[in-house]
């Protein structure tokens, strides 16, 4: 088991970041921190299907249109797909790498989720499932049909450069104040523990990393009541909240062969919030 050297890493350092000829999925990427990371990518050069949810195809088809626009054209398709259900996911991962890829997937960013407070002593067990399975479950069965596919790569004589990119939070290492996300901080807890796993069963086709963020400015935050929000954000050193775009470098970086010899790294970008 070994994991792949950089393939030339005397070259100039941009372009250790050059994701051209490469093929990326990424769940929840019709916005916030998603649409963020797939453009991103697609800047850099990659490929990308991103996923929704919604009922409105043609929402998403314009925003990969948009993505495309920031990729100087580059292919970028849309796909409905619930990571709750793993069929529906293998079905996505299946028919991305065929045609967004033609056959080939370089990069998965597991990055679909929910956010939602309840006391833990009355937590439903319907809100809780839903949690746990879109946060957790829907993200490893999104790299599980993704390492099959690097798997199979490697089989076939491919170079066994995949990666795979969880958005995990920093949720996943302390507990904000005031508290009611016990699932939520629970699911992105194992999140993490489950990235270090799969980085060392999967050393020899795919680098396992996760990134995890403080509070980023997106439609999620707004689950949370007023004075939460007030409270945490009075507690963070860089003294504002982060934009989504401010994210998609970290994305990049993890993706490509700038970060060749990370894996099992959970990338921490908070403002300072967990010092
Ligand atoms: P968001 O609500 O804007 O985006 C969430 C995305 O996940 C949407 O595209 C949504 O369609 C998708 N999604 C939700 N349920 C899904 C399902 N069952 N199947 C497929 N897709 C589904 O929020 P965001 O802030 O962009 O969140 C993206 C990720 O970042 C989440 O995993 C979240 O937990 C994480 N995160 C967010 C923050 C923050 O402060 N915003 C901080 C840390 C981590």
């Amino acid at each position: 088991m070994v994991l792949p050297e950089h393939s030339n890493p005397g070259a100039p350092v941009f372009s250790h970041f050059n994701l051209a000829g490469k093929t990326a999925i990424v769940t929840g990427g019709t916005r916030g921190i998603g649409l963020e990371a797939a453009r991103g990518l697609a800047e850099a050069g990659a490929k990308v299907a991103i996923t929704y949810t919604s009922t409105d195809p043609a929402e998403a088809d314009e925003t990969a249109a948009a993505i495309s626009k920031s990729g100087n054209g580059v292919l970028v398709k849309a796909y409905r797909c619930d990571v709750k259900s793993r069929i529906d996911v293998e079905a996505l991962v299946e028919k991305a790498t065929k045609e967004v890829g033609d056959g080939k997937l370089d990069i998965v960013v597991a990055n679909a989720g929910i956010a939602a407070h309840f006391s833990a002593i009355e937590y439903g067990e319907k809100e809780w499932r839903e949690m746990l399975d879109v946060n957790f479950h829907g993200a490893f069965w999104t790299a599980q049909a993704a390492a099959r596919v690097f798997e199979r790569q490697l089989r076939a004589g491919g170079d066994g450069r995949g990666s795979i990119i969880f958005t995990a939070s920093v949720s996943g290492i302390l507990v904000n104040v005031p508290q009611q996300q016990s699932a939520y901080n629970a699911s992105k807890a194992a999140v993490i523990h489950l990235a270090k796993s799969l980085s060392v069963e999967w050393v020899d086709f795919a680098r396992v990393n996760c990134i995890s963020p403080g509070f980023i400015a997106t439609d999620m935050l707004a689950v949370h009541p007023e004075e939460w929000r007030k409270k945490w954000f009075s507690m963070i050193p860089a003294s504002r909240l982060c934009q989504a775009s401010e994210l998609k470098g970290a994305y990049v970086f993890l993706a490509s062969e700038a970060s060749s010899y990370m894996t099992g790294a959970n990338m921490v970008i908070d403002g300072g919030y967990t010092l």
